[in-house]
């Protein structure tokens, strides 16, 4: 029944819920007292402007707890404080450097929560969450084979908190935990979403019926490491991930980078190829058309396959909306089945570097508060 309170974020009464829930008066009055005893939820407050009878509304209580979460990228993680309903308090971004290896990236991670919660005692974190920029194994929560992330390879990431914070983990996927905070911020009312982050790399996160879609082991969505046939393309190139010819080979923002110096430009970064493309630079142009049209063709099998509502697109050359979003269109639809695109849709990301800790916020509240969760808590205390 707590799942009825985090859905409802306006609060709700007594008499709702045992309309919602299909439950007497007699079963609700005891769980709300329940839920209550557990400060789970609170009385709504005086000053909410609902027009009910304050004390007959009930909110679920966001003061319960706090909620940390790092997103880690190659060269930078963004780091946030949530309350219990997953609403940020505080974040801020710090370069790093993934290739540093585990420990040393998850000890900054480590002093920068401690500074984000100055004030909070660590037994008010409810649960931590973490994303990092590679394939992550969905039942053990640790990288594996991850392309760009040097040394850490099936490392106990949520091992590394347990000395500290004795709450849950979660460890996903950078893509999956944007796709997520794009659903549920962005679009909570699409629950087919797929979400293509095109940056350094190329990663897609999926959303199904309103879930992340992870696959059996966690290796759903990975567009960016397919190989491609390419139409007159007899020496494929080398990709990160050590194999030739993958999508991420052609279009990822390391393979534009690539093209670009091939043709005599001084580009050191994605960012660079950002600039030129927005100061017009015909050749800059041309590399980002090319390769917004590979990843067209990449999201256009997901499309068939998957047929989503709508197409999220994020990551640093996002940016380049009007040449790139024109190009990824027009490879979309030219090459999906004319039903999976009725009525889709291609959208750039509305929450930009920061979808990714409201995502994992989300996630960690979700699992926290998870219902097997609740009963447990409840019951336990029943019965001491
Ligand atoms: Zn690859």
């Amino acid at each position: 029944m707590f799942a009825l309170f985090r859905s409802h974020p306006d609060g709700l009464t007594k008499t709702e819920v045992a309309r919602l829930a299909g439950l007497s008066r007699t079963a609700v009055n005891q769980r709300v007292e329940a839920l209550l005893g557990h400060a789970l939820i609170v009385p709504s407050s005086q000053d909410a402007n609902t027009g009910g009878r304050p004390a007959d509304r009930f909110d679920v209580n966001r003061h319960r707890g706090v909620v940390l979460v790092a997103d880690t990228g190659a060269t930078g993680m963004r780091v946030a404080l949530a309350d219990a309903v997953a609403g940020v308090l505080d974040e801020r971004h710090v370069p790093i450097d993934i290739t540093d290896g585990p420990v040393k990236v998850l000890d900054q991670v480590t002093d920068r929560f401690a500074e984000l919660l100055a004030g909070h005692p660590r037994s008010e974190v409810l649960g931590i969450g973490l994303s990092v920029p590679g394939p992550v194994d969905a039942a053990s929560g640790r990288a594996v084979n991850p392309p760009i992330m040097t040394g850490w390879h099936d490392f106990d990431i949520a091992g590394h908190f347990a000395g500290r914070y004795d709450c849950p983990v979660v460890v996903d996927k950078d893509v999956n935990a944007m796709a997520f905070g794009e659903h549920r911020l962005t679009h909570p009312e699409t629950p087919n979403i797929v979400f293509v982050k095109i940056g350094t790399g190329i990663g897609t996160g999926l959303i199904v019926d309103g879930r992340i879609y992870r696959g059996s082991d966690g290796a759903a969505g990975d567009v960016g490491h397919i190989p491609l046939a390419a139409a007159g393309v007899s020496d494929p190139p080398v990709c990160r991930c050590g194999n030739t010819g993958c999508v991420e080979a052609y279009a990822g923002g390391w393979a534009m980078v690539r093209d670009l110096r091939e043709l005599g430009h001084e580009v050191r970064s994605v960012n660079d190829v950002v600039r030129q493309a927005h100061a017009g630079n015909p050749d800059t142009i041309r590399v980002v058309k090319r390769a917004a049209g590979i990843v067209g063709t990449a999201i256009s099998d997901i499309v068939n396959i998957l047929n989503p509502r709508k197409v999220v697109v994020g990551g640093q050359l996002a940016a380049i909306d009007d040449v790139l979003f024109a190009s990824v269109r027009q490879s979309v639809y030219g090459r999906s089945l004319p039903l999976a695109t009725r009525n889709l849709s291609i959208v750039p990301s509305t929450l930009g570097d920061r979808a990714g800790v409201h995502g994992l916020a989300r996630l960690v509240t979700d699992t926290v508060f998870a219902p097997d969760r609740i009963d447990g808590l409840i019951r336990g205390r029943a019965q001491r």
